[in-house]
């Protein structure tokens, strides 16, 4: 009887299996299947000079609205996007679109992209990240890509070649979730990262948990000294905003100014945050 129910037990397993399979399988073809019909859209959200007091450039985020799933999180499909190879098609698609709306705006104003380790693959990206700025003509001191501790882990030295390449190009290179990853820190002196972005979970508990404040005002020093600055993200509250300006934090992004938005409501962000009146922050 022992041996029936164990098999009981692995046929549960392999139907619990099979089943997740198929899903992960059809949000692949569905995947597919978007970027073909073109189903995908970039939202931006501001990001904050806490010295300037005004909004000084936008992250593009890319977004999926699944005909029946709805509005699918990119912590989901970029990964599956990643394992695919779709990323790089993606990738480039969103950067030429994000180049194009953001060649549009003021001219004060920065782009950033999300750049995923998979894009790193090879040297095309260089070409094609010069492409997306000779045909948006968007300068390129204004595009900043923003790379996370992984990329240098998959292949270090060939990835700091491509990166002094795009920073050949005139872009700006910043360190996205800082503080997650797992890499060490000896690869902060294999490139000179123009900004470093302190990770939401730092910001998140900077209030409730003294060692999260110790982390950020280790973190800022720590990005000074190496000439890079600061961003931090996800913050929600004007309390974990005074206490990022008074660290001598430099930038800010997060809730509490604005939620990713279309392009087509970052006139009326600049408008809000930008335009003649005071802010409220
Ligand atoms: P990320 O680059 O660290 O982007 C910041 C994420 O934090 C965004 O999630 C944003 O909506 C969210 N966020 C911003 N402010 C707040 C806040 O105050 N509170 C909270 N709770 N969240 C906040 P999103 O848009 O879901 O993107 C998730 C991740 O997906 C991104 O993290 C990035 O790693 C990846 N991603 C998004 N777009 C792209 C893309 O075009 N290419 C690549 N390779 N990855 C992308
Ligand atoms: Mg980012
Ligand atoms: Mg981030
Ligand atoms: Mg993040």
């Amino acid at each position: 009887r022992a041996k029936a129910d164990g098999r009981g037990i692995y046929r549960f397993f392999e139907a619990e299996m099979d089943a997740r399979l198929q899903a992960r399988r059809a949000l692949e073809l569905d995947l597919r299947a978007a970027f073909e019909a073109e189903a995908f859209d970039l939202h931006y959200q501001p990001i904050y000079d806490l010295t300037a007091e005004r909004i000084c450039g936008f992250e593009a985020l890319l977004r999926w609205n699944h005909p029946l799933r709805g509005r699918v999180s990119p912590t989901e499909f970029v990964p599956l996007a990643e394992e695919i190879g779709l990323i790089v098609p993606l990738g480039e698609w969103v950067l030429r679109r994000a180049c194009r709306e953001a060649a549009g705006w003021p001219d004060d104003l920065k782009l950033a992209v999300n750049v995923s380790a998979a894009q790193f693959t090879s040297v095309g990206l260089i070409t094609m990240v010069r492409d997306a700025l000779a045909e948006s003509h968007l300068p390129a001191h204004r595009l900043e890509l923003e790379i996370t501790e992984g990329v240098l882990l998959v292949n270090g030295n060939a990835t700091v070649a491509i990166l002094h390449g795009l920073r050949g190009l005139g872009t700006r290179i910043a360190m996205d979730d800082f503080g997650t990853g797992y890499s060490s820190l000896s690869y902060l002196r294999s490139f000179p990262f123009d900004k470093m972005k302190v990770d939401r979970c730092f910001t998140r508990d900077l209030m409730a948990e003294p060692g999260s404040g110790f982390i950020v005002r280790a973190v800022i020093s720590l990005a000074s000294s190496l000439g890079m600055i600061t961003t931090a993200e996800g913050v929600e509250t004007p309390e974990q905003l005074a206490r990022l300006r008074e660290e001598g934090c430099n930038e800010a992004q997060g809730y509490l100014f604005s939620p990713p938005v279309p392009a087509s409501e970052v006139p009326a962000l600049l408008e809000t945050w930008n335009g003649g009146g005071r802010r409220a922050a």
